[in-house]
């Protein structure tokens, strides 16, 4: 499988308010939007619906399972080239009435989206790390100007991950800025098919494995280890998130 260059549409240099991505989402939104081409006309065949979503921006996202210091889940999205992240301690909770911290860190490579294995002692966020979920994700109606969500902290969106599916929002907390160097944001799903209710089992308690290998973050640090001192190390990562660098 071959995955588009997608990062080539995406400006760089970020001076001006509105960015490649955001013309994309404007004039050719992806057709789980909505079937329609970005002058209103519907679309129709099979074959204008493919080639109207190869045209749209695809937008990657992981969700990190990361035992450094502390066990915690990095919620990383596709955005101007970078993964913007966010730290959540409690990882995410399907349930809409549950909120997650989620401490904005700074932006990951996205040539490491699908890294699985052990980061070495000694450097920062030493200790075992996985994918436990990926997919792609899409901002809400209403809030297609990401970068503007950004500034003004709160963004809908959609996930089409394994695991995380439906509607999303990341909302920045009243008065996080002053000071701090690091924002605090909630990560909340919003009312959907696709909510739990409080009875209901955590998803990350239910599916709590590597959504590339199957593994458990305790077996992906026992193999990380061995592979250090033994054979040759290999790295974990699959072809389905390869990425475009
Ligand atoms: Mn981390």
């Amino acid at each position: 499988m071959t995955r588009r260059r997608t990062n080539k549409r995406i400006k760089r240099n970020g001076t001006s308010g509105i960015s490649t991505q955001i013309e994309l989402f404007h004039f050719n939104p992806p057709i789980s939007f909505e079937a329609r081409d970005g002058r209103g006309r519907t679309l129709k065949s099979a074959e204008e619906i493919a080639v109207h979503n190869r045209a749209a921006a695809l937008l990657r996202f992981v969700v990190k399972k990361h035992r450094a210091s502390r066990l915690h889940y990095d919620f990383r999205l596709e955005w101007n080239g970078v993964l913007m992240s966010w730290a959540v301690p409690e990882g995410p909770s399907c349930c809409p009435s549950v909120r997650c911290e989620a401490i904005e860190v700074a932006d990951h490579k996205i040539k490491n989206i699908a890294f699985e294995g052990v980061f070495p002692d000694g450097m920062p966020g030493a200790g075992p790390t996985m994918p436990w979920d990926l997919g792609w994700w899409e901002p809400l109606p209403g809030y297609l100007d990401v970068d503007d969500c950004f500034r003004n902290g709160c963004l809908k969106f959609t996930l089409r991950g394994e695991k995380l599916k439906g509607n999303w929002m990341l909302l920045r907390r009243p008065g996080s800025c002053k000071g701090g160097r690091r924002q605090v944001w909630d990560l909340v799903k919003l009312p959907d098919s696709f909510a739990r209710s409080m009875d209901a089992p955590a998803i990350v308690d239910e599916q709590p494995n590597s959504i590339l290998s199957g593994k458990s973050l305790e077996e992906v640090e026992r193999e990380g280890k061995a592979g250090r001192t033994g054979r040759k190390r290999r790295r974990s990562e699959t072809t389905l998130f390869k990425m475009d660098e």
